[in-house]
């Protein structure tokens, strides 16, 4: 059977706009995401947490879609921030709270674990730079009052580990029973 209504969506979105680079990375957005869902799904994660990492950078993807002159506040909006916006319309806060917090997931391990911080790649040091560097005493508080920080704390190290040139993962065809058994669950 064919996915149907937002899952196709979400396969169409991959294969239409998951050529474009990632982030100053050696990988494609689509090579990304399917790295960082591989690793979830190699954790035992469940659909939700495996469809997150999937999903983590759809913000990338919609870019094109959001009208910034209709609405002015999405012109400076981050990438979480417009990724989780747009899964929180499909999907439950499981998904969209570790897209949402995947930025500030890095903030938080950079400042409270040094080895996580020696290991980040140069394009994501000079990023983290950009979206603020470590996090205050008041940040970090209020990271750990957020329900789904640890599945965010998970979907970031897969993240970190997905950038891999060439490494051969299952195709996003592969993830559609996982997209579906999170769009049934709604
Ligand atoms: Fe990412």
């Amino acid at each position: 059977m064919s996915p149907v209504g937002i899952v196709a969506e979400i396969v169409e979105l991959f294969a239409q706009k998951g050529g474009s680079n990632y982030g100053g990375e050696a990988v494609s957005q689509l090579e990304h995401a399917l790295q960082t869902a591989t690793q979830a799904r190699a954790a035992n994660s469940s659909s939700a947490l495996v469809c997150a990492a999937l999903l983590h950078d759809v913000g990338h993807l919609i870019e094109d879609e959001t009208d910034a002159a209709r609405d002015p506040i999405l012109l400076d909006d981050q990438h979480e921030d417009k990724g989780s916006r747009w899964v929180s319309h499909h999907f439950s806060a499981a998904i969209s709270d570790p897209v949402r917090l995947h930025v500030a997931a890095k903030r938080y391990l950079c400042t409270v674990d040094a080895e996580y911080l020696d290991c980040l790649s140069p394009a994501s040091l000079q990023s983290l730079r950009e979206q603020g560097g470590k996090m205050s005493a008041e940040e970090i508080a209020e990271f750990e009052s957020e329900p789904n920080r640890d599945a965010a704390v998970l979907v970031r190290k897969w993240d970190d580990n997905g950038k891999t040139p060439g490494r051969v993962t299952p195709a996003i065809h592969d993830f559609v029973p996982d997209l579906e058994v999170v769009v049934a669950a709604e």
